[in-house]
């Protein structure tokens, strides 16, 4: 068993293959984290001529942007209404606006511009629903959506579910056709090699352990000595730490875990899911899982706990999350399994803005591929004073909560009412 991710096996392992530089006196801006947020902004901003420092801890792609599951599409955590009733109606369709087309449309032009080769596939997504009822209300759902932005989704009953996914788990679902799937190890080293050939800077394997602003500019100081900034992006996402202890108070880091299975052939993948799609669901465990880009082999990822836990207990977890969907699949083996962690906002939605002098751009909530590269690029138009900086992200709530001092002392306790919160689903979907 291999606990590297499966996408490495094709696009490598994180790298960073230039010597190491001589960390410059100064940058116009220092971006912390080469992940998909810091490499996108730092992409724009050299594009638009200033003197850009990346510093990351470890390799570009290390953090989450490198094992993530490969799944390309916007939406939310939280539904229309709830977005209605905390922003107001204007706002919360622009972030519906904005997750669902734009993020995307910047995703296909950012590949296209950039001929970033990542096995794109534009096979649409299929969201299974957990019940009749939550599929009742999730089609009534979509109809507003539509109504309201346009998204082309559409519901599919549990008589023709068949068609989507080889399944009973699930009660009918949502198709989303502008989704798709990519090897994220592919996507975030093009993004970095862009970033690079637009005059970025990269200091890896170098950690920023704190910044002080003034109103002129910041002092960064890293593990190289200090580098004196214009402005400062943290870019750290579910990698944040007390290094910027203001900021790191407002994310929660979240393992997610995932497992490739062993070559099981095209056909037996095929009819397992019948369209070929990515697959998420709506139960507590959020299990997302997709063939892999060859069709040969099927890549789950999903909650297998909320804290970390050792390899071989996530291992068997995913096996019976897998189980539950793909009975059939019991006697396939698992090559690969491994983590990362996502970084979720108190209020399950990204955000945009400033924290203590320094901008930031985080909280995807697990829901990163389109949207860390669009509001990275956003993040750098704000810096750049550009008009296009306007985001409706940067609106949304970046609170923290006065028992989270940085560190996740809490999670296990957050893993056990999960636990509950599983076996009452499931008991009462039997009923
Ligand atoms: C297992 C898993 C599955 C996922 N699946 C999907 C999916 O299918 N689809 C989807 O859209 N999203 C998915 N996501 C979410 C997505 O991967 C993230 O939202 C996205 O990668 C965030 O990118 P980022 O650049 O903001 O952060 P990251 O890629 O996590 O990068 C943050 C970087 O900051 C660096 N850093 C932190 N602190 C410091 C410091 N003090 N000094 C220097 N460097 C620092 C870290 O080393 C790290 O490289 C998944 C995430 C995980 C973990």
């Amino acid at each position: 068993m291999q606990h590297t991710p499966y996408w490495w096996d094709a696009a490598g392992e994180p790298d960073a293959p230039e010597s190491p530089i001589t960390l410059p006196a100064k940058a116009d801006v220092v971006v912390i984290g080469a992940g998909l947020t810091g490499l996108s902004a730092a992409r724009t901003l050299a594009r638009a001529g200033r003197d850009v420092l990346v510093v990351e801890s470890g390799a570009p792609g290390s953090g989450a942007s490198s094992r993530n599951g490969g799944q390309v599409g916007g939406g939310h955590r939280l539904p229309p209404a709830s977005l209605d009733a905390q922003y107001g109606k204007d706002t919360a369709t622009r972030l519906l606006r904005e997750a669902h087309i734009d993020s995307i449309d910047f995703f296909t032009s950012l590949i296209d511009d950039e001929s970033i080769d990542c096995d794109w596939q534009p096979v649409g997504r299929f969201r299974g629903c957990n019940n009749r009822r939550e599929y009742e209300q999730n089609a009534r759902a979509l109809e507003q959506l539509n109504r309201r932005i346009g998204t082309h989704a559409y519901p599919v009953k549990s008589s023709e579910q068949q068609s989507e996914i080889a399944t009973d788990l699930y009660h009918g679902g949502t198709v989303f056709p502008t989704h798709g799937a990519i090897n994220p190890a592919k996507f975030t080293y093009g993004l970095w090699r862009a970033a690079r050939d637009a005059g970025a800077a990269f200091a890896c394997h170098t950690s920023v352990l704190g910044v002080s602003t003034n109103a002129r500019a910041s002092i960064v100081k890293t593990t190289r000595g200090d580098v004196i900034a214009g402005a400062v992006l943290a870019a750290t996402n579910g990698y944040s730490t007390t290094a910027l202890p203001t900021i790191a108070r407002r994310i929660v880091p979240v393992p997610s875990f995932i497992v490739a299975t062993e070559t099981l052939g095209r056909n037996r993948v095929r009819a397992l899911m019948p369209s070929g799609r990515v697959y998420v669901e709506s139960r507590a465990r959020h299990c997302y899982f997709r063939p892999s880009p060859d069709g040969e082999r099927l890549v789950f990822g999903g909650r297998a706990a909320l804290c970390d836990v050792p390899d071989r207990f996530a291992t068997s977890q995913l096996r019976s999350l897998m189980l539950d969907v793909f009975p059939e699949l019991s006697g396939a083996a698992l090559t690969h399994s491994w983590r990362g962690h996502t970084g979720f906002s108190f209020a399950q939605i990204p955000h945009v803005g400033t924290v203590d002098g320094v901008e930031v751009a985080m909280g995807y909530s697990g829901n990163g591929n389109t949207m860390a590269p669009y509001l990275g690029h956003k993040a750098a138009l704000r810096i750049l004073g550009d008009a296009d900086a306007e985001t409706a992200f940067s609106q949304t709530a970046f609170e923290t909560r006065f028992w989270h001092r940085g560190k996740r002392w809490f999670l296990p306790a957050a893993d056990m009412r999960f636990r509950v919160q599983d076996i009452w689903q499931k008991l009462t979907n039997s009923l």
